[in-house]
């Protein structure tokens, strides 16, 4: 089980089982809501996914139609986003976690709007749209 946190504190949560590998998206919704190059994330089922305290902190941005950024009312943390399209899915902000991870980043995604200050030093795959990779 591994636990997260807001900044503030004020949101905690768990979550059930591994975690799968994070996926590093350079598009600019997710530069703009981090305020970093990328956002660091990771998709877990929503039933693995439990709210210890903080719902009444935390607040939605819809920031496409259908998508919803979840952050914290009081500190500003972004903590998940989430689709109307895919209910039983949520994308957990990896730096929110609090123990030591046993997954690595397996990609970056959107690298065709990567901020252009940002130069990618390692050899990960680089996917210029939104693709997730199939499993080989
Ligand atoms: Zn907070
Ligand atoms: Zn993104």
């Amino acid at each position: 089980m591994y636990t997260g946190n807001c900044l503030c504190g004020g949101i905690r949560f768990s979550i059930d089982g591994e975690l799968p590998p994070i996926q590093l998206c350079h598009c600019s919704q997710c530069r703009k809501a981090q305020g970093t190059p990328f956002a660091a994330n990771m998709p877990i089922a929503r039933s693995a996914f439990r709210l210890d305290s903080g719902a009444e902190l935390i607040k939605e941005f819809e920031s496409t139609p259908g998508k919803k950024r979840a952050f914290c009312s009081r500190c500003g943390s972004p903590v998940y986003s989430r689709r109307d399209a895919t209910p039983d899915a949520l994308r957990i902000r990896a730096g929110l976690i609090n123990e030591p991870l046993a997954v690595r980043p397996v990609a970056h995604f959107n690298t065709g709007s990567k901020a252009n200050w940002w130069t990618i030093g390692d050899d990960l795959p680089q996917f210029s749209e939104n693709f997730i990779p199939q499993k080989p």
